[in-house]
């Protein structure tokens, strides 16, 4: 598979898949650019190289063609982003945009109209990634975001360039680190799962139990794990229907000598709200009428020594509910430990929508080796499958 720097683009065309489905506040200016600039460094090369850029990406989810889903809105922020004036076609097919393409001269850049204004988009229509691909000389998947879907600008188009064609800086990066924590691990390898549910995080605990020495779990997915153990847990959250799959999922990391470390002692509140009152009890021995919202001094404790020993770490998951600020205490701890890992050689990498979220909010991210950009990517690849978008490259 080939990378941006296996190409020269002088006086070639880039057509670039990117991932600009950014957020807008009422007056539509985007409040967080940081996957227009992620795009950045690909497009700075091949501008570098003396060639053209064409740029494609989706935003939302329209119904057919809706003012409010218009690319044109993010014309401003990207040129102020990339350094140069970006030229907006106000459609991704059609002579216009044929035209305009053709027109383009080595520096410049075009961002084309939402491709989801055409149905054709999601269903992976062949016709449709034919006309795309008409208009550029080498295709560029950049927008790790949307890999793990078969849509006609993300998997269908690359069979239009039979050679001509690579993943971009930020793709690249993406695959990088995952392999660097599923394939080429420096051993202790430490996954730590939170969130809400055992459910939605299942497929991805089988698949890494065969390349992890400590799994970490914390968050809402405490509860199935100590009910089923048989512990108290009061009104914490639980799936009753998981819990023989929670016994399951210990016995097999008995098996595969995979050291699961559980909460101790829980943050318990009288109440789901920042105004409840708390008190911290043993994890198993919470009250009825209370509910387990964060993880405990003595938890964090023993979460610290395990990160602390970790050569290769991954985060997908809050510790405890840290939207709340009287919760966000283990989630921020987890995040300085893994952040004095990291300072002292650990790999660390953080995904996975919440702990995204997490770690911006509480400005961790410089810290970590690799942030993902792409939650349902990201989870897909921790599950073992294969993204179509990246496939489609080996083919
Ligand atoms: P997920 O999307 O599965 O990663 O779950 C993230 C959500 O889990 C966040 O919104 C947290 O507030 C929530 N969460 C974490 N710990 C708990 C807990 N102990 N009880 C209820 N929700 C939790």
């Amino acid at each position: 598979m080939k990378t941006l720097q296996d190409f020269n683009f002088k006086n070639k065309k880039a057509l670039i898949r990117v991932d600009f489905n950014v957020p807008f506040d009422e007056h539509f200016n985007v409040t967080d650019a940081t996957r227009i600039e992620a795009a950045k460094p690909t497009i700075d090369k091949i501008i570098a190289d003396g060639g053209s850029v064409i740029l494609m990406s989706h935003l939302g989810r329209p119904k057919g063609k809706e003012d409010r889903f218009s690319l044109k809105h993010i014309v401003k922020t990207a040129s102020e982003i990339l350094g140069t004036e970006v030229q907006f076609a106000s459609d991704c097919r059609g002579d216009e945009v044929q035209n305009a393409a053709k027109n383009l001269q080595p520096g410049e850049v075009l961002l084309l109209e939402n491709l989801r204004f055409y149905k054709e988009e999601e269903s992976g229509d062949v016709a449709f990634a034919k006309e795309l691909a008409s208009l550029g000389d080498i295709y560029v998947n950049d927008a790790f975001g949307t890999a793990h879907r078969a849509h006609a600008s993300t998997t269908i188009i690359a069979r239009f360039f039979p050679e001509n064609k690579c993943f971009g800086i930020l793709l690249a990066k993406e695959i990088e680190s995952l392999n660097k924590v599923l394939k080429n691990s420096e051993k202790p390898v430490t996954a730590v799962l939170g969130g809400s549910k055992v459910s939605s995080k299942i497929t991805v605990i089988e698949n890494i139990l065969d390349k992890i020495d400590h799994m970490i779990i914390g968050g809402g997915m405490t509860f199935t794990f100590v009910k089923a153990l048989g512990g108290k847990i009061g009104n914490s959250i639980c799936e009753d229907d998981k819990m023989e799959l929670a016994l399951e999922i210990l016995k097999l990391a008995k098996q595969k000598g995979v050291q699961i470390h559980l909460p101790v002692d829980m943050v318990i509140a009288d109440s789901f709200s920042n105004d409840a009152k708390t008190q911290i009890v043993d994890v198993d021995k919470i009250p009825d009428g209370w509910q387990g919202l964060d993880a405990g001094p003595k938890s964090l404790e023993a979460i610290r020594k395990v990160i602390m020993e970790s050569k290769t770490i991954l985060w997908n998951g809050p510790l405890g509910v840290f939207e709340m600020p009287k919760f966000a205490n283990g989630t921020i701890s987890l995040g300085n430990f893994i952040a004095e890992s990291t300072a002292n050689g650990a790999f660390s990498l953080v995904g996975g929508g919440d702990s995204v979220a997490a770690v911006k909010q509480f400005g961790l991210e410089p810290k970590m080796s690799y942030v993902s950009t792409g939650g349902g990517a990201m989870l897909e690849m921790l599950e073992g499958k294969s993204l179509p978008g990246i496939a489609a490259f080996a083919e």
